[in-house]
């Protein structure tokens, strides 16, 4: 069970619900996040007169999530629409349709600055690359590191983008802070709960992907770390999971779309590259993300698809950015979340 206790709580009433607790055989967790919660395992807690004690805002089972709700209630109070929050200026969440792309791995400088060009003149808020690329095989090509990072930066600075970029475990999270306005989080690291209680502590929004084979529920369990342990920023991005098909790279869940929105209030990306794995397919897909509900979109795009560092596949050029995002906003249009 758990306990979340009203922002403004004060030390004595917290105080008297852990002492409650204890009395009846619970073992008492105090975590500290936007407001404080107490998780509590074991005993016979009584639901009822715990909801009735002063400072106490809510009571939930574990599974609830109740920093990542409180978070995205937290973002909305100052707001009209829930889970809505500002990055760097630009909007993401609610009527505001949030779209990163660009190549899987930074490329270099020159080819970093047209692929940000194109994506910006057909509507990209954010440039996506990686510095830090996790590979199947240790013999692939890594990334660039910091180097990548600054010519990420610069690209996206030269035409009013913002950085996502990856980080994939915590000793690079000093590094990625100064290149980035989102911090992501991989498919392989979504379990790895050391860098989320990390990244609870950053000022910048959390990008998190969901792990290969995690349910719903991990997947927003994952989300609770970040924001329990400060940071109620985090967007979900659905990126695809493995199952018994090996005709496509991963089968695109697009249930997850309405399920974790409506769980959290937070804003969902949908990633049709990885997704699908296969080009030609990834405008179709980004349709039907925009057509589930999504909140945006992070795309794999480059000028050249063949000669990408990584995912050269699932990679589209940015004149096939550029159609599927007409086709997208007319879709959303004429579903009048445009
Ligand atoms: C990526 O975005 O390039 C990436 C590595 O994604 P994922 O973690 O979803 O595999
Ligand atoms: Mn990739």
């Amino acid at each position: 069970m758990i306990v979340v206790m009203q922002a403004d709580a004060s030390e004595a009433e917290l105080t008297d619900v852990v002492a409650a607790l204890a009395a009846v055989g619970c073992r008492v967790t105090r975590h500290e996040g936007p407001s404080t919660t107490l998780a509590a395992a074991g005993g016979a807690a009584d639901r009822e007169r715990l909801v009735d004690m002063p400072g106490v805002a809510a009571v939930r089972d574990d599974a609830a999530a109740p920093h990542a709700t409180a978070g995205a209630r937290a973002a909305s109070t100052s707001r009209a629409t829930a889970g809505v929050f500002e990055i760097a200026g630009r909007p993401i969440g609610g009527d505001a349709f949030f779209v990163a792309a660009g190549p899987c791995s930074v490329e270099d400088p020159e080819t970093m600055d047209i692929v940000a060009r194109e994506v910006r003149a057909a509507g990209a808020v954010a440039l996506r690359a990686g510095a830090w690329k996790p590979r199947s095989s240790p013999y692939s090509f890594p990334g660039f590191g910091e180097a990548g990072l600054i010519a990420l930066r610069r690209a996206a600075d030269a035409h009013g983008l913002l950085v996502v970029s990856e980080v994939m475990d915590a000793t690079q999270l000093a590094i990625a802070v100064r290149y980035c306005d989102i911090l992501q989080v991989g498919a392989r690291n979504m379990y790895n709960t050391p860098l989320l209680r990390e990244l609870g502590r950053a000022r910048k929004p959390v990008l998190l992907k969901r792990g290969l084979s995690a349910t719903i529920d991990e997947w927003v369990q994952a989300a609770e770390y970040v924001a329990s342990s400060g940071n109620p920023r985090v967007i979900f991005c659905e990126r695809g999971i493995r199952t018994f098909e090996p005709a496509t790279r991963n089968t695109l869940d697009l249930n997850a779309v309405p399920l974790v929105r409506a769980r959290t209030g937070l804003p969902v990306l949908v990633d049709p590259s990885h997704g699908i794995g296969l080009r030609e397919h990834v405008p179709a897909l980004a349709r039907a993300a925009a057509a589930v509900g999504a909140d945006g979109l992070l795309v794999e795009v480059h000028v050249r698809p063949d000669d990408a560092l990584s995912d050269a596949s699932q990679t589209i050029d940015t004149a096939t950015f550029a159609r599927m995002m007409r086709d997208v906003a007319a879709l959303r249009g004429a579903l009048a979340r445009g």
